[in-house]
């Protein structure tokens, strides 16, 4: 069976891009009698706000969406992230870091290095805080943790690989072109990849439809669930949603938020249309 999700993060109001990702998603879904899932990523618990979870509940609602209750909050999932870290922490593939952003900018900026390289996150991590060998002891608390890539990358046992579209996709040299990514951030316990492959598996999710901006961190996530034994879902990554500028939306373009179309008038089917579904 289909089963599939829509994770908005309740940060904002949801605009013209989550409707199209959330109702193409509903769509596929019920097309192939299958499921369609809600889940609310407020991970971030300094931007997630309550009143912004209510109108996610409402604006899909009013688009003419469901989904089985109780919906799943990934702020209730952070002993299951632990306890993943703790695995990849005893074999050796994570390490801490202490680097802020200024810090990562200014070493991968350094002269010697020539233009700072850019991978799914922003800028590439130079390895500043990465070990020679793996961090022994028990799992630091509240510290930031990364990857080591070259380290994972090493774990796999056959090349990485995964469908979109009836397509392989072979995901190359992540060390060069992903780097050491955060998989706990230190406010957080967790980070978006480590959460979104933990969620996707134990709801067994089998198709992943989100937005084409997520399309070059879905080798990170691949590689997690190859890492940790998971099945890797199918992926269906759609065109963005774009304002009159070909500018994508952004959460604070309150004048797409679906919110303001319904006051000023629109109907569910009007939105459709101006998504082109
Ligand atoms: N919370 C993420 C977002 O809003 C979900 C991404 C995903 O679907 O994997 O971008």
């Amino acid at each position: 069976m289909l089963i599939t999700r829509f994770a908005p993060s309740p940060t904002g109001p949801l605009h013209l891009g989550h409707a199209f990702s959330a109702m193409l998603a509903h769509d596929m879904a019920r097309a192939a009698n299958g499921s369609f899932l809600l889940r609310i990523d407020d991970l971030d618990q300094s931007r997630s706000r309550l009143e912004w979870e209510a109108q996610i509940y409402h604006d899909l609602t009013w688009l003419g969406l469901s989904w089985p209750v109780p919906v799943l909050h990934q702020s209730t999932r952070l002993p299951r992230y632990r306890e993943t870290l703790e695995i990849l922490w005893t074999q050796g593939l994570l390490y801490p870091c202490s680097c802020s952003r200024s810090d990562i900018r200014a070493a991968a900026s350094a002269p010697q290095e020539g233009a700072p390289l850019h991978g799914p996150d922003g800028v590439i991590y130079p390895g500043t805080c990465r070990p020679a060998s793996p961090p022994k002891g028990p799992l630091p608390q509240e510290a930031a943790l990364r990857l080591d890539m070259v380290r994972a990358c090493e774990m796999l046992d056959k090349p990485l690989e995964y469908r979109e579209k009836g397509e392989t996709i072979a995901p190359q040299n992540l060390p060069a072109t992903v780097g050491d990514v955060v998989l706990a951030r230190r406010d957080m316990g967790a980070s978006y990849h480590l959460s979104v492959v933990l969620d996707d598996a134990d709801q067994q999710i089998t198709h992943v439809i989100r937005g084409q901006d997520l399309q070059d961190a879905t080798q990170i996530h691949v590689l997690l669930q190859r890492l940790l034994g998971l099945p890797t879902p199918a992926y269906h990554h759609h065109r963005l949603i774009r304002d009159e500028h070909g500018k994508r939306l952004a959460k604070r373009d309150d004048a797409r938020a679906i919110a303001t179309y319904r006051a000023e008038g629109a109907s569910p089917q009007d939105i459709r249309k101006l998504v082109g579904l």
